[in-house]
């Protein structure tokens, strides 16, 4: 304790401390430390050994990463319709989605294991699995995931995760997760669903036999576009050997990112419902303007996933919340592709997805540049697609811009 007597420098460093407040603080306080003090070496060793509660280091533990991944539990709880596993659910933060799905691969594989994921996976995770995983020795094949037979194909007794995303970015392709869910648990498999494209309020893959249900919270949990981070959440039992691992390797969330993140949570139904409705309009209009080749969004009845979503996804009033990702591919190829992105005056090119703000990205040379023409191919991927990220404007607004970039097009066509 600084005293009187103590220099200056001693007492600036040990200035007095306000109490913990009595009563609970309605917005999630920002623990913004790097260290815990103990009342003693014997605590500090009991926490580090595990035999005490609490915090000591933040690359362990914050309690404000915390609070985020306990408040992802809470949205990704099992058994919300009945049919789930029994037990809770726990979950883990991370700094960045790619942390979250790195540091669930480095936990679940190893040397000469074994893994089958989608041909038109995230290509972050696809750069992951194909250049660093491999060079670890773990083997992938990339499959369409929506073929169940392919994956069934590609077990073998090695196979230690089968991976899927809920819905792909950018195919919008819609994965079966009951299906899936059996073919890795014969095998002994663990089944590892990306869904930032479905959070929480459109679907729970842990209600669907997914093992461990991982987002990039850069999207839609956080939702404005402000923060990175990841999240995973499953039994405790895997969840605690994730956390080892990210203790290990060091991706923890920053607690500030977590107060975003977890602030975000609380609207995540209202903008998530909104983005939705807009989707499915922009989608059903933009499917009709003559200088379009192909949409894809799942609730269109003509995708192959709709039914599939149907079965899976959440519905509200305003009925199925089919996600707010449409890709729409114009016909004229890549060029076409580009030019309806810079065309667009509401719509911004910009990465990320899932924020307040509407924005666009030509799939080829931006989120799926690691995908050479071949697994472009394999991905169902044109390489004039664009995908948009439906935001919180009018769905007018939208409808009206993306017409006026398509009628751009359309008209040189002609020429
Ligand atoms: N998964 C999907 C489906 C994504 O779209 C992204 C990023 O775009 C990621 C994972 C990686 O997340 P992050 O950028 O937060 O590392």
């Amino acid at each position: 304790m600084a005293s009187d007597q103590q220099g200056e420098n001693t007492r600036a460093v040990h200035l007095p401390r306000a109490p913990a407040p009595a009563q609970q603080p309605l917005g999630v306080p920002v623990y913004r430390t790097a260290a815990f003090a103990f009342s003693s070496s014997a605590e500090y060793a009991a926490l580090l050994n595990g035999e005490a509660a609490g915090y000591s280091y933040s690359r362990i533990d914050n309690p404000t990463a915390d609070a985020f991944a306990m408040a992802v539990a809470a949205l990704e709880g099992q058994r919300l319709d009945g049919t789930g596993r029994d037990g809770p659910t726990a979950a883990q933060s991370f700094a960045s989605g790619m942390s979250a799905i790195s540091t669930v691969f480095w936990t679940f594989t190893g040397a000469g294991g074994h893994v089958v994921a989608p041909a038109a996976v995230y290509g972050g995770t696809y750069g992951f699995l194909r250049h660093v995983a491999a060079r670890f020795g773990v083997q992938t094949d990339f499959v369409d995931v929506t073929d169940t037979e392919q994956v069934r194909a590609a077990m073998r007794p090695e196979t230690t995760i089968v991976y899927a995303e809920t819905v792909a970015n950018p195919t919008t392709a819609v994965a079966d997760l009951p299906a899936l869910a059996e073919i890795a648990h014969a095998r002994g498999a663990l089944l590892v669903v990306d869904s930032t494209m479905a959070p929480p309020v459109i679907c729970r893959p842990l209600e669907h036999g997914a093992d461990l249900v991982l987002h990039s919270a850069t999207k839609y949990l956080g939702g404005h576009s402000d923060t990175t981070g990841g999240v995973v959440s499953g039994a405790p039992s895997l969840i605690s050997q994730i956390r080892a691992v990210r203790v290990d390797t060091g991706g923890a969330l920053a607690p500030d990112e977590a107060f975003l993140l977890r602030r975000g949570l609380e609207t995540l139904p209202l903008r998530v419902q909104r983005q939705c409705s807009t989707a499915m309009l922009f989608a059903a209009a933009v499917a009709r303007h003559p200088a379009v080749c192909r949409v894809d969004y799942p609730g269109l009845p003509g995708h192959p996933g709709h039914k599939t979503a149907i079965r899976l996804f959440d519905a509200g009033p305003e009925g199925t919340r089919f996600g707010g990702i449409v890709t729409v591919t114009p016909h004229g190829g890549r060029q076409a592709g580009y030019e309806l992105a810079d065309r667009l005056r509401v719509g911004q090119v910009a990465t990320s997805l899932g924020g307040t703000h509407t924005v666009v990205s030509h799939v080829a040379s931006t989120t799926h540049r690691q995908f050479d023409d071949a697994a472009l191919k394999a991905a169902g991927m044109d390489p004039g697609a664009v995908r948009f990220s439906i935001g919180l404007e009018d769905a007018e607004d939208l409808i009206a811009d993306v017409h006026q970039a398509l009628d751009s097009i359309g008209r040189e066509e002609r020429a």
